[in-house]
């Protein structure tokens, strides 16, 4: 059974009363939810926690990890950052949501500033699938309509995305990037769009099974481990 732990910061649903509206338990506490009903071994981990709940030992007992932050990015200990990119190029999956793409974890795996255009005004999205048949957009139409969203715009300064899967269009006209799949060292990495903390976005039930989908995808699949360094032919060599 794939193991996941959810992470989130728990902020804004603590001090901000729309989030807490939305999300009265937190959002990794919806996450958590759905993703435990769909037959996952599911745990929450948040940033006030000791360690901010990311232990060795509970990394060592996660595939995949999804991390939802926002505005205390900074708060996050480097040290933590470490070991979750240490786990990530080790195999551990992560999914990184939303304004995610600004924590300490997720620039760290890109190496860019992952900065992009916003606007927060209820915007019309559409999520198009752009590369129908992969295993994250399974179960999904041509696309994902959200009748309220924050706006994300390009330029998403990211490496070019190994696999870009869904692609968003506003209502205001700009367009993003909001479904990438990244591979790093033996990890692999998706990075998705849709996640606000004041729009029910994590109650939509195609949200939830790209998130299901995208949890299966990311979780490790074993396989040899690679040698490196000098060594022998496998064949004399004259
Ligand atoms: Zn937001």
């Amino acid at each position: 059974m794939v193991t996941v732990t959810v992470w989130n910061e728990f902020r804004h649903e603590r001090e901000n009363d729309d989030a807490r509206e939305q999300y009265p338990d937190g959002i990794h506490e919806v996450i958590a939810g759905f993703l435990d009903e769909r037959g996952f071994d599911t745990r929450t981990a948040t940033l006030d926690e000791p360690e901010h709940g990311l232990t060795e030992e509970v990394l060592d007992d996660t595939d995949v990890l999804t991390w939802w932050g926002h505005i205390a990015h900074d708060e996050v200990d480097d040290e933590v950052v470490d070991r979750v990119q240490e786990r990530v190029l080790d195999g551990m999956g992560l999914l990184a949501l939303h304004s995610a793409h600004y924590s300490k974890v997720f620039k760290r795996l890109m190496g860019t500033s992952c900065s992009l255009k916003w606007r927060e005004d209820e915007e019309r999205e559409r999520l198009w699938v752009v590369e129908p048949g992969h295993p994250i957009t399974e179960g999904v139409d041509e696309y994902i309509e959200l009748p309220e969203s924050e706006m994300y715009g390009e330029r998403f300064d990211v490496p070019a995305p190994d696999t870009l899967v869904f692609t968003s269009w506003f209502e205001g006209g700009e367009v993003f990037r909001s479904g990438c799949c990244f591979r790093r060292g033996a990890g692999k990495v998706f990075y998705f769009r849709p996640g606000h903390e004041t729009y029910p976005v994590y109650y939509e039930p195609e949200i939830q099974q790209v998130l299901a989908n995208a949890v299966e995808w990311a979780a490790p699949t074993g396989g040899p481990d690679p040698e490196f360094g000098e060594r022998d032919p496998l064949e004399p060599l004259d």
